[in-house]
């Protein structure tokens, strides 16, 4: 079992997340952070630190949802890793909550 980044994250990018996780677990892609299921601990520490509410653990992750437990399985091992914040995007407040942000996903 691991931690799992949802899609409301996509276009967000605070990486709060990613300067708490005591493992290096998080990985960055062009709009869009994951966790690599193989290093998380689930110990929590980054579910209160994203502020749009975007990590779930992976047993709760509803089943409109389950695809990305997958992406982030998969592209965990293609994307580098990050450890420290960095300046969220300039509109990520308009684009947290909008709906089906899946298809917004960059994947290079
Ligand atoms: S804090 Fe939340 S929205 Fe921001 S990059 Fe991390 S998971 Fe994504
Ligand atoms: S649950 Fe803990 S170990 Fe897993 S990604 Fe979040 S901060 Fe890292």
């Amino acid at each position: 079992m691991a931690h799992v980044v949802l899609d409301n994250c996509i276009n967000c990018k605070y990486t709060y997340c990613a300067e708490v996780c005591p493992v290096e677990a998080f990985h960055e892609g062009p709009n869009f952070l994951v966790i690599d299921p193989e290093a998380c601990i689930d110990c929590m520490l980054c579910v209160p630190a994203c502020i749009t509410g975007s990590i779930m653990e992976e047993r709760d992750v509803p089943h409109s949802q389950r695809s990305m437990v997958r992406a982030n399985a998969m592209l965990s091992q293609q994307w580098p890793s990050i450890i420290e914040r960095k300046p969220a995007f300039p509109d990520a407040e308009e684009w947290d909550k909008v709906p089906g942000k899946r298809r917004f996903l960059e994947m290079w």
